[in-house]
């Protein structure tokens, strides 16, 4: 057993990976041959990721606030507390905050010594970015 207090300073994202202000506190890293990482990401409102992919998928479960979604080439999908999401593995796809809501989820990811658990590509621009997305339903 091997306990790790709260001692592990939250991570800035770094603007590589995302656009506006996220940070990262990392939840779980177990040593090899375990391969699970997850991470709990705060998403100030506006803030979002990069469009990337996950080798190995990856599943996210939003705990706070209203969150949006999209894979490449579908709609944008707003995500709320108790929502499950999972990423296929290589599917392209982004996450973030909504426009005027804090959002944060748990990311779980994998990764091994021939699949990163993620591949970033370019940012999700302000067009891509809704302005104003559906909250009903
Ligand atoms: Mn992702």
């Amino acid at each position: 057993m091997q306990i790790t207090r709260s001692s592990i300073n939250t991570l800035k994202g770094p603007a590589d990976w995302f656009t506006g202000d996220v940070y990262i506190d990392p939840v779980a890293a177990a040593p090899p041959p375990s391969r699970v990482q997850a991470s709990l990401v705060h998403f100030t409102p506006g803030a979002r990721t990069h469009w990337h992919r996950h080798p190995l998928g990856q599943t996210v479960f939003v705990t706070e606030g209203i969150g949006l979604c999209q894979r490449r080439g579908g709609p944008v999908e707003v995500i709320r507390p108790g929502d499950r999401v999972l990423f296929e593995p290589d599917e392209e796809h982004w996450h973030g905050a909504a426009p005027h809501r804090l959002m944060v989820h748990l990311a779980i990811n994998e990764g091994d010594a021939e699949h990163a658990a993620v591949h970033w590509l370019t940012p999700v621009t302000d067009e891509e970015y809704p302005a104003a997305p559906p909250f009903g339903g």
